[in-house]
């Protein structure tokens, strides 16, 4: 293999498998039929034997990449089997006149479907270089080896099949521009799940929650509407860890989840903010209906034990909640600042409760943490 193909991706590396499978088979069949052609045609025994020669490295092509997926050595020995197969007949047909010549812009193209394009790029220099040698030969050198019998077919031949060669190949490339683009739409779809969903709750990361709450609020500041926000936290999770495992906790998250899902709306943006902390955008939800969807989710969750492999369990959460002003644009970040305080109280004032931030409660946050400070 080509020390390159590391380098590849792997659709590359897989479509040069099955078009080199396809060109030794192709390859030996052309050539096979050309010997045919020009034996029936009375052709000199020179092109016979070139044409043989090509059918034998072709065939060895085709065995290699059949028996050890060597698919580079084979193609290279396919290319060189055409490039003969069109040099003998080429030759004795006409040289530079000949049509058979038009055959060598194929030589770098059959490289490149087979091989890559550095492999072409060799071939093309062949090919040019054949090409100037001939024209030296027939028109500076004036050596003519032309041998062609009066009822020959060879034009028709090359006609057809340089038909039937630039269909297949076009045909080879429309099939690799059709997988890769259905692969890059599978990894585009892969990753733009990977980067915005949490992997163990299935459900939008903070990632995704900022981008899409910052459109949320922009449109509901450019309609004078309101959003909420929602910050809940399980309350006392690091005991059901520490009692049942970290295992039995991922499944508490995970029925956490299905219990907010239940309770809220479809246009509602449920996302995991980290750890055992959710946030919740509701759009156009102004502070009445905020606080009672908050109380709502709150209430189902302290009645609704969540199954777990160590059977049922029942927790509550607490939410911190606050909702954008009609009057002054929030910015997110200030938004999520006061859904935190207002979730700092709600723990310390018991937990499984939900508190509404005001902005009094920033200074309430300041004495209780220094209260908390003090012991
Ligand atoms: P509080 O009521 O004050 O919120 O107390 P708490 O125990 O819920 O909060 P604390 O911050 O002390 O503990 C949170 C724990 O959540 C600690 C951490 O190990 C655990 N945790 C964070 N992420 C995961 C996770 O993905 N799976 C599990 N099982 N546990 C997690
Ligand atoms: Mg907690
Ligand atoms: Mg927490």
């Amino acid at each position: 293999m080509d020390s390159s193909d590391q380098d590849k991706p792997s659709i590359f590396h897989d479509s040069y498998i099955s078009t080199t499978r396809l060109g030794t088979l192709f390859g030996t069949a052309i050539e096979t039929g050309f010997l045919l052609i020009y034996w029936l045609s009375g052709y000199p025994t020179p092109v016979l034997v070139m044409l043989i020669a090509s059918i034998l490295i072709s065939l060895a092509g085709l065995i290699i990449v059949r028996v050890s997926l060597h698919y580079w050595l084979a193609a290279h020995l396919t290319i060189l089997g055409l490039y003969i197969a069109l040099i003998g007949p080429g030759l004795y047909t006409g040289g530079i006149d000949s049509s058979s010549m038009i055959w060598l812009v194929f030589v770098p193209g059959t490289a490149a479907i087979m091989a890559g394009a550095k492999n072409s790029l060799f071939w093309a220099v062949i090919s040019a270089a054949t090409l100037v040698c001939i024209f030296i030969l027939n028109r500076v050198l004036n050596i003519d080896l032309t041998l062609r019998p009066t009822q020959s077919i060879d034009r028709f031949t090359d006609l057809l099949v340089v038909l039937v060669t630039i269909t297949l190949m076009t045909l080879l490339n429309e099939d690799l521009k059709k997988k890769m683009v259905i692969q890059l739409e599978r990894t585009q779809k892969k990753l733009e799940f990977l980067s915005t969903m949490d992997p163990l709750t299935n459900i939008y990361n903070r990632r995704y929650f900022f981008d899409r709450a910052q459109v949320e609020l922009d449109l509901s500041q450019s309609s004078h509407g309101q959003v909420a926000i929602l910050l809940l936290d399980i309350d006392h999770f690091k005991r059901i860890n520490d009692t049942y495992g970290h295992f039995i906790g991922d499944q508490v998250l995970c029925g956490t989840v299905a219990l907010c899902g239940a309770s809220l709306r479809k246009a509602d943006i449920l996302s995991r903010f980290g750890g055992e902390e959710f946030i919740i955008l509701l759009p156009q939800t102004n502070a009445p209906e905020a606080m009672l969807i908050a109380d709502r989710l709150r209430g189902m969750i302290d009645t609704t034990p969540i199954k777990t492999d160590s059977g049922p369990l029942q927790i509550t959460v607490s939410i911190g909640m606050t909702v954008s002003s009609i009057y002054i644009p929030d910015s997110l970040r200030e938004l999520i600042r006061q859904a935190d305080t207002a979730l700092y109280l709600a723990k310390n004032n018991g937990r499984n409760q939900v508190v509404r931030w005001a902005p009094n409660l920033y200074l309430t946050e300041t004495a209780v943490r220094a209260e908390r400070d003090k012991e």
